[in-house]
């Protein structure tokens, strides 16, 4: 069984396998290579991909995206705060402070967590992999941010559970960029690389040195709320203002035209990236007036030079952070659909040089060309090419716990190779302490409270004595996935307390992995019912249009009897009214029909 590698991106994702040695990216259903990450609930169904981003501008409340956003976040967590603000669909607090996310289907409220939504975009790529391949699929690679924190990869494990996948490892995403440049460039010579990814809505930037197929991540930087959407809403605001000033008409608070407005901009955007003028027409965009603009490649970089800059800011920080100038460094693997975009190839052009820019590696898929790359090296099932992949991670974010009640004592430093374990021997702050509350923060800043709390524990029933007497040893464990395990023991009492922090609150306990299990099975098979129905209802359909067709045919006049003829029309116009009344009859129900109707054609020889 082969295991796969899955871009799971924010906006769009991609899946690809190692196949008789060559890595191959597969095609959705509608034959495309990448899949936005969507997830729309209807009346009916429940759609996921090209369908659900289809459908999003007549049914946006119940249309839900970049549900990556959300994942392993906290509801009063202020990103998440600001993230709701803008979606058209709605977002509640859970019970234990998740958000989740609230819709109407099948005429009735779904309540659904964040890795719920992720699950069923997995699914679908698991279904992708699968009608490709020939075979069911469940083993895994999925690349994930590389500033994702704990709580954050390990919701997209537990989107993989829900999915029935099973992860074999978690990577990060520039790495599987890297691994993808790894295998595209020539020699093996090492090289410093910039790996620029501009996406939908996010912006990372990653600098690593590549020899020998070693990734050795040295920096990164990058901006969570910057991409490809936001060019899209420049372009929106642009069109409104004209739409205003032209018609009289103001559409900013009628989100159905602004979202059919910004999809036409967002397709005459992709166009800019070949042609230098595109028209963007929405037939009736409000009040029944078309709306008709055009916008030239350069009015387009004008309306987002700010953000342009922006990225380049980015770039040059992140050197900087790495102690590199922009000439030491090799290659720049551009990634991300976003980096399509000429104005930005020129700008990247002119910090290094043109011919740095590497052009040969796909920006949409690169990610998940490494993710595949790297899931064929672990189940063995390699070519010599993808073999010997090592790669070495960094961490995001310094690890430690909090002392005095209030500083920061870090543990494991930002941007430590991992895995990694780093021990701190740590004692009481006060004379006879019986307890000590150990809290467990990452962030830079000295104070914890300007850090993030990721868990804690408490050791307690300590003999008393004075400050500074008692020692722990405290350890960290960062292991390969990048998850966090943090142990402390005292030797005088044998006390050991450990903690995953995977196991804080913003994780999703075993009991609700498998009650959404059990909601995805379901709703999988009130789908699966549904296609069977609504396939049955055509076929049906079909055949009395046939039926009718012959029926009235001269042949049939001639050669059937008068009254057979009319029994049969008479059978037809019959399962049509039927046809009609029983909308929600099941599929065997209409084969029925069907039968009836295929047996009366046989008895008196039609067809
Ligand atoms: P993700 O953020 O999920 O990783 P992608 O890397 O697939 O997503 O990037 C998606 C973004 O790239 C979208 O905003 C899309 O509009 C943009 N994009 C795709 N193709 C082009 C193009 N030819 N020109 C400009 N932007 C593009
Ligand atoms: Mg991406």
């Amino acid at each position: 069984m082969p295991a796969i590698g899955i871009d799971l991106g924010t906006t769009f994702s991609c899946v690809a396998v190692v196949k008789n040695g060559q890595v191959e990216v597969m095609q959705n259903d509608r034959g495309n290579r990448i899949t936005p990450s969507y997830v729309a609930f209807t009346e009916t169904e429940q759609l996921v991909g090209d369908a659900a981003k289809d459908g999003a501008t007549n049914n946006f409340k119940n249309t839900v995206f970049q549900s990556k956003r959300l994942m392993g976040r906290a509801y009063d967590d202020t990103n998440v705060q600001s993230d709701i603000a803008t979606f058209p669909f709605e977002v509640i607090k859970g019970s234990d402070d998740k958000p989740i996310i609230k819709v109407t289907h099948r005429n009735a409220t779904r309540e659904l967590c964040p890795e719920e939504i992720g699950s069923m975009v997995l699914r679908s790529l698991q279904e992708t992999a699968q009608a490709f391949l020939g075979e069911k699929i469940r083993d895994v690679v999925i690349t994930v941010p590389h500033y994702f924190n704990d709580a954050q990869r390990t919701a997209t494990k537990d989107a993989a559970t829900i999915a029935d996948l099973n992860v074999l490892r978690l990577i990060n995403e520039p790495t599987a960029a890297a691994i993808a440049y790894g295998l595209d460039k020539a020699n093996n010579d090492l090289k410093t690389i910039l790996i620029f990814d501009l996406g939908g809505g996010t912006f990372d930037v990653t600098i690593a040195k590549v020899k020998d197929r070693n990734i050795d991540v040295l920096a990164t930087g990058g901006d969570t709320h910057l991409g490809g959407e936001d060019f899209d809403n420049r372009m929106v605001e642009h069109f409104a203002r004209e739409f205003l000033k032209k018609e009289g008409i103001s559409i900013y608070k009628n989100p159905r035209a602004m979202s059919r407005l910004r999809k036409a901009c967002e397709h005459s955007k992709r166009i800019l990236s070949s042609a230098t003028q595109e028209n963007v027409i929405v037939d009736a965009l409000c009040d029944g007036i078309d709306f008709k603009g055009v916008i030239t490649r350069a009015k387009f970089d004008d309306l987002n030079s700010d953000l342009f800059d922006q990225t380049i800011d980015t770039v040059e920080k992140t050197l900087n952070e790495a102690g590199l100038k922009a000439d030491e460094i090799d290659d720049v693997v551009l990634v991300g659909g976003s980096t399509r975009i000429i104005r930005i190839r020129e700008m990247l052009g002119e910090l290094f040089e043109d011919n740095k820019i590497r052009k040969t590696i796909n920006p949409d898929e690169a990610v998940a060309y490494g993710a595949a790359a790297f899931a064929a090296n672990l189940t063995n099932d390699v070519t010599n090419e993808i073999e010997q992949f090592t790669i070495s991670d960094v961490t995001p974010l310094s690890l430690g716990f909090e002392v005095r009640g209030r500083d920061m004592c870090t543990v494991i430093k930002r941007n430590s190779k991992i895995p990694i374990t780093n021990h701190s021997s740590p004692t009481t702050a006060f004379d006879n302490q019986t307890s000590v509350h150990f809290k467990i923060f990452e962030g830079e800043r000295p104070a914890t409270k300007d850090n993030h709390l990721l868990g804690s524990f408490v050791i307690d029933e300590l003999p008393p004595q004075p400050k500074g007497v008692p020692t722990f040893d405290t350890k960290f464990h960062i292991d390969s996935n990048g998850i966090l395990t943090v142990s402390a023991y005292h030797a005088d009492t044998g006390q050991q307390k450990e903690i995953t922090i995977a196991y804080g609150k913003e994780r999703l306990s075993t009991t609700r992995i498998k009650r959404m299990q059990t909601a995805a099975e379901m709703f999988k098979k009130a789908d699966d019912e549904y296609r069977a129905q609504s396939e049955a209802r055509n076929k049906l359909e079909d055949f009395v249009y046939t039926v009718k067709k012959s029926g009235n045919s001269r042949t049939a006049k001639q050669t059937i009897l008068e009254s057979d003829r009319q029994t049969i029309l008479k059978k037809c116009h019959e399962t049509e009214k039927w046809l009609e009344y029983h909308s929600a009859a099941e599929k065997n129900e209409i084969e029925c029909e069907h039968k009836k109707l295929k047996d009366l054609c046989s008895k008196y020889s039609l067809l």
